[in-house]
């Protein structure tokens, strides 16, 4: 009973809520205060200064020398009234992670003297050690060196680092000295700059005054919380973030009351805790509740502009982590960190929003705005159509690949759902024959866009296991994983329905001019498109069979492993799609290739070295020692004459036995297909080795210690059990 398991059960069990100091003021009084946000800057800076800031902001436009000075110097004396005593360019590199280097605002001199250090030049550009970051290739066409610097867009932030003072983060881009992205946000923020461009281009058509369009997300993050012990008892989780092995709880998914029921004490404690700190960052967190699974939460922010709403993702992801510290807990944000248990994705729910404060996507009973929602409707569908491996692509990961496409998860099939109404309205406009409109006519009557149902966002049926779904007055694609930066999804969606609206404006004026009616033109081109698109459309369970092999009699992808997905990105019309919209280069493109699958192998790699060492360090030794308190109790009844009564312990023995023997075999195996991988040189093909051979072992030798697990004496059993992890007090 000493075993490690046993004493991390012991902690974990002694452990009881953390206490959190409720806010006394009201949530309006502290929402925002560590951010240096619109009202700080309208009250610290001259007017001159907060004008050519909030203009460079909705123009993506550039800030003089003097003014960055200017906010540099308010920025520096407000945060140092909050408390801070460093700055960072807080940024987001390719590893996945956010990255940040501190530097003190003060410098002491040779004389001992304080000097400040923030000046403009800090606040706009700053210089770390590019080399520590992954850059795929670039390093050696370009000059290791990179940048970074400050994206005025998205407001700087207090970090409280725990030991008393904060940091002041600026969130910055990160760019090698030739300019190539070695980041998340920089193709992000030129993808959203090519979608206001073209929607705002398509929507001169309905309405001059539209004159920018922002694109707007709303993450909904799902994760799962363990106790912190039991955590740092499971190597598989520590190292590779999900659990290699276990047998599923005989309490699992059936457990129906999780979903709808009370959160447990602690974790209702540490979600409490971080949405405070949320709230006081700025970021709107405003659902918290049970997921499907046992220990498995979300929590849903309001929706923000895209780049905003990524970056406060990556920052909600980086709070989260540190509160559960202090809740002894841990996030487990892996998409499949438990078989045979739901996995966790990050519903990206995704909209466009006007300067006249319409959603575009939003349905409208006015016939003429009912035109143009279809417009962007019918483009978002054809987008996706057309570029769906290009969706997949953004979504795939080594983690990811355990939720899609594996034996237990939904496929990987990009397919769109929009309910009943919607699609019964496109179905009627796509049959509707040729339409012709005298002087006097409505063209709105003839073309029976008057009788469209009021899509009224109630209405609108909900379908759970469509990947990309319309939800009302949004798309919600949910294929995305849950420890994935949202950047990367957001540029592909993004810059595919750029590129759509563009050439849905190029279709529309060639119509015209050759003097069609504009509404006609419109309804024809739609038409045209559905037609086209319409097979991407699916209403039924995504996750039944059947669906699998209908989308493949309909042609639809199912690309299962992740460096297949990946390969997507260098294809000819991929590239041909980055640099049209002005995204990505080439040689950015394939950096990005090159680390997604550099990224992808070291995370197989991980796995399958933790799997094998604790199949044999672990669950084979273990299996042994109990092994051999069995042979002895089998010896003494023959001893006793009680040959017969030994029989059933003889079977037992049997298939320990055999157990240990394929268990032995399969790592064995696996070692020799990683060997082989690894002398592979080229990145790709090393991939796919791993993507195939490495991990066929994976269930195999899963299955035969899960077995074990089932087999072996519970006090011996050296891995905290499903049964222990999951359900968290
Ligand atoms: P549901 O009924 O699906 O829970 P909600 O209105 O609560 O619908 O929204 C779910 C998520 O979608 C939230 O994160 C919300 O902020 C986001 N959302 C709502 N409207 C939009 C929009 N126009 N653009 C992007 N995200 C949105
Ligand atoms: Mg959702």
């Amino acid at each position: 009973m000493s075993n490690f398991r046993f004493k991390a059960l012991e902690v974990a069990q002694s452990r009881h809520a953390v206490p959190v100091a409720a806010p006394t003021e009201r949530v309006g009084d502290f929402f925002g205060s560590y951010t240096f946000n619109n009202e700080v800057m309208r009250a610290l800076l001259s007017p001159e200064a907060y004008l050519k800031v909030t203009e460079a902001i909705s123009t993506n436009g550039q800030i003089d020398r003097n003014i960055a000075d200017e906010v540099a110097g308010a920025m520096k004396s407000w945060a140092t009234s909050k408390g801070a005593t460093h700055y960072t360019h807080w940024f987001q590199p390719l590893t996945g992670e956010t990255a940040e280097k501190h530097d003190a605002f003060f410098d002491i001199t040779m004389e001992g003297k304080a000097v400040e250090k923030f000046k403009g030049s800090a606040l706009v550009q700053q210089e770390p050690d590019a080399s520590s970051f992954p850059n795929g290739g670039l390093r050696n066409t370009f000059e290791a060196r990179g940048y970074t610097g400050w994206d005025p867009s998205s407001p700087a932030f207090l970090m409280d680092n725990g030991a008393g003072g904060k940091t002041l983060c600026i969130p910055s881009v990160f760019i090698s000295y030739t300019g190539e992205a070695l980041d998340y946000k920089t193709p992000l923020l030129k993808a959203l700059n090519a979608l206001d461009k073209a929607a705002t281009a398509v929507c001169q058509y309905f309405d001059r005054n539209i004159t920018k369009v922002t694109p707007t997300l709303g993450p909904e993050q799902e994760y799962f919380v363990v106790d912190r012990a039991l955590f740092y008892a499971r190597p598989d989780l520590v190292l590779a973030g999900r659990t290699v092995f276990g047998h599923a709880p005989a309490r699992g998914q059936q457990l129906e009351d999780h979903y709808f029921g009370s959160i447990p004490p602690r974790v209702n404690a540490f979600m409490v805790d971080f949405e405070f700190e949320s709230m006081k960052l700025g970021m709107p967190v405003r659902t918290r509740h049970n997921e499907v699974a046992p220990g498995q939460f979300e929590v849903a922010p309001t929706f923000e502009e895209v780049n905003l709403a990524v970056d406060h993702n990556a920052l909600l992801m980086d709070l989260m982590e540190k509160i559960a510290a202090k809740h002894n807990l841990k996030v487990l944000f892996h998409e499949k960190p438990f078989a045979g248990v739901n996995g966790s994705g990050k519903h990206n729910n995704w909209s466009m929003g006007t300067n006249t404060g319409v959603n575009l996507l939003a349905p409208s009973t006015r016939p003429k705005e009912s035109l143009r929602f279809l417009t962007f409707l019918v483009n978002v569908v054809k987008a996706v159509h057309d570029n769906a491996d290009l969706l997949r692509a953004s979504i795939a990961s080594a983690g990811n690949e355990h939720r899609l496409g594996a034996n237990e998860a939904p496929p990987a099939i990009v397919s769109v759902f929009l309910g009943e109404a919607l699609t019964q309205t496109l179905n009627d406009l796509e049959t509707k024959s040729e339409v012709t409109v005298n002087k006097g006519d409505n063209v709105y009557y003839k073309l029976g866009l008057n009788r469209i149902p009021s899509l009224m966002r109630d209405n609108t049926d909900r379908n759970r296991t469509s990947p990309f779904a319309f939800t009302g007055n949004k798309f919600e694609f949910r294929a995305v994983g849950s420890s994935a930066n949202s950047a990367s999804t957001m540029t592909v969606l993004n810059a595919i329905v750029a590129d759509q609206l563009n050439k849905f404006k190029f279709d529309l004026d060639a119509r015209l001019a050759r003097g069609e009616k504009k509404e006609l033109a419109i309804v024809d081109i739609l038409k045209e498109y559905y037609a086209n698109s319409k097979r991407i459309l699916f209403e039924g369970n995504g996750y039944s069979d059947e669906w699998v092999e209908e989308a493949a009699s309909r042609g639809l992808s199912n690309i299962k492993s992740s460096p297949e997905a990946l390969g997507v990105f260098v294809q000819p019309e991929s590239l041909a799609l980055f640099e049209r919209t002005g995204v990505m280069n080439h040689a950015e493109v394939e950096s990005r290739y090159e680390i997604e699958l550099e990224k992808y192998i070291k995370n197989v790699q991980i796995e399958s070295r933790v799997m094998g060492d604790l199949a044999m360090n672990h669950v084979v030794s273990t299996a042994l020692k109990y092994q051999n308190k069995l042979a002895e109790t089998a010896r003494n009844l023959v001893e006793l004459g009680m040959a017969s009564e030994a029989e059933p312990i003889k079977d037992i023995l049997r298939e320990i036995s055999t157990r240990v023997i394929v268990i032995k075999k399969g790592v064995e195996a696996m070692i020799e297909s990683r060997k082989k991988a690894n002398n592979v040189t080229d990145t790709g093909e090393r991939a796919k080795l791993y993507a195939t051979e490495v991990k066929d072992h994976f269930d195999l030798i899963r299955y035969e210690v899960d077995k074990l697990e089932e087999v072996v004496d519970d006090e011996d059993w050296p891995l905290v059990k499903y049964r222990e992890l999951l359900f968290v007090k």
